[in-house]
């Protein structure tokens, strides 16, 4: 079958799409089956680096020879976030059915900003979802998003705009008389800070309470620095908890915040990021208790749902303040009691106007597994953080530096003080990654430097935590037999 004379992107030959398309298929099926075979990571030679410098290409090439290509120097080098070994920073591990997901999405090619379509259907019942599982009522609103920093800007948005008490969005910021003051804890996610600087707040905007010994934020702090800035003449506004913070994992106190909130009228947002999902794991729900009297919540399907990159969501209690915030129709948009452009338009609802099909992949992979199935996967992962944790605590060279409150273990080969900790675990840890064993990343709590596993993977088994032990404490043994050898020629004089 060729397609007529006129030039189209379609394929010249469906039958061979097909089967190369089908090729494809088999082996991405191949190459998820077979994750735990290769590498974790692997650093990319020079030769391959080369290869992404040549020019725009002005001619065609076969699809069997870019997806080779593509095979060869994109494939071959992953991030390795879907690597049952992979425990770096906070990512996701993905999932096929969401992978399908994406494919479909792209076919079907919808443009979410808005209009009468199935897609649009999907993604209101994907919020409805989030809505349920946060405990928010019907009434609430929500939008799908790049991820979380673009939910929290969303969120930071809606709550500028109602906090300043007047037409921010005719006169901009300039006209606030009393600047706006969020507060959040010490270990409050940098992409609170890039969002008030974005919404002309400036990075004063947010102001840090001090954390425990667990790293939740001090309620007794908080309250004074309300009392403080009322008293200077600034204007708190928001109070920001986060349930779950990146770097260890600990829960604000959410009821207690809440309590706060009310009796201050402060709009209280949660950062859910990581912990938004909680509720879905019924002997943990109860870390998140308050999470429900939030008047904004900011999720991430692409950590703890294993969406594949990029999902983020927002939930809004207040539909109308949402609106509000973002409604915007030029004279080539708008909108019409029936046909393609009646109804909710989504672009309504955030800073985007074209929006991609990212619903599809979520609620494909609700359905298909059920939404239990993520709760006990999130049960397991914080299962497999404790049992970490209990053997770090009972092996005489490791120590935890931070409390396991949840799914995060902070953890450090022990050393004779703070700088040979520093310079042995990172080292530790550049050789975890460039050996392909295990990626794991580094962080500082409390002045305290050391390593950091993150389980929010669904493929990783006890077994991959005793290897990475065994292959921290091998690699420690190496590096001291290394340092023991160098100072002995040291000793000896200088090399010949
Ligand atoms: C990951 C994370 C974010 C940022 O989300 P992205 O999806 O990376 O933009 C915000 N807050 C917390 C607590 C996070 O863990």
């Amino acid at each position: 079958m060729r397609n007529g004379n006129e030039e189209t992107l379609d394929p010249d030959d469906w039958e061979a799409t097909r089967a190369l398309a089908h090729r494809i298929v088999d082996e991405a099926v191949d190459y998820l089956a077979r994750v735990r075979e290769r590498p974790v990571w692997a650093p990319m030679p020079e030769e391959v680096r080369a290869s992404f410098q040549t020019s725009l290409p002005e001619g065609p090439t076969p699809l069997a020879t870019v997806y080779r290509n593509y095979r060869e120097t994109v494939a071959a080098y992953p991030m390795g976030n879907i690597h049952p070994r992979f425990w770096g920073w906070y990512m996701g591990a993905s999932n096929f059915t969401g992978a399908l997901g994406d494919f479909l999405a792209a076919v079907e090619g919808s443009n979410l900003g808005g209009g009468t379509t199935g897609a649009t259907q999907v993604e209101q019942q994907v919020i409805e979802w989030l809505k349920e599982i946060v405990g928010f009522p019907k009434s609430a609103s929500g939008t799908l998003t790049s991820g979380g920093s673009m939910a929290n800007l969303v969120a930071h948005t809606v709550i500028r705009n109602l906090a300043a008490g007047y037409d921010v969005r005719g006169e901009g910021i300039a006209g606030v008389e009393k600047p706006l003051r969020f507060y959040a804890s010490d270990q409050v996610h940098s992409c609170h800070q890039k969002a008030l600087e974005t919404l002309g707040l400036g990075a004063k905007a947010l102001v840090e309470i001090a954390s425990d010994d667990r790293q939740r934020m001090r309620l007794d702090a908080l309250q004074a620095a309300i009392a403080a800035d009322r008293a200077s003449g600034l204007q708190p506004a928001c109070v920001i908890g986060t349930a779950g913070t990146t770097n260890t994992g600990a829960i604000d106190d959410l009821s207690a915040i809440a309590d706060l909130c009310e009796r201050e009228g402060l709009w209280f947002h949660v950062d859910g990021c990581i912990g938004g999902v909680l509720r879905l794991a019924p002997d943990h729900a109860h870390l998140v208790n308050g999470i429900e009297r939030a008047g904004s919540v900011a999720i991430d399907p692409h950590k703890w749902l294993h969406a594949p990159f990029e999902a983020g969501s927002v939930l809004i209690k207040d539909a109308q303040a949402h609106f509000d915030t973002f409604e915007m129709h030029g004279p080539y948009l708008q909108l019409q009691e029936r046909g393609m452009a009646a109804g909710k338009f989504l672009a309504d609802y955030g800073l985007e106007l074209t929006r991609g099909f990212r619903a599809l992949k979520i609620w494909m992979a609700f359905k298909e597994q059920g939404a239990a199935k993520f709760g006990r996967l999130i049960t397991r992962d914080i299962a497999l953080a404790r049992y970490m944790a209990a053997q770090v605590e009972a092996h005489p060279l490791l120590e935890l530096f931070a409390p396991v409150d949840l799914n995060i273990v902070c953890f450090r080969h022990v050393a004779a003080d703070e700088d040979a900790a520093k310079f042995l675990n990172t080292e530790i840890m550049l050789r975890l990654q460039e050996r392909g064993l295990a990626v794991i990343s580094d962080t500082t709590v409390q002045g305290r430097h050391g390593l950091r596993c993150a389980f929010n993977n669904h493929r990783t088994r006890r077994a991959d935590i005793d290897g990475l032990l065994a292959d921290v404490l091998c690699i420690a043994e190496e590096i001291k037999t290394e340092h023991a050898s160098q100072r002995a020629h040291l000793a000896d004089g200088p090399a010949p």
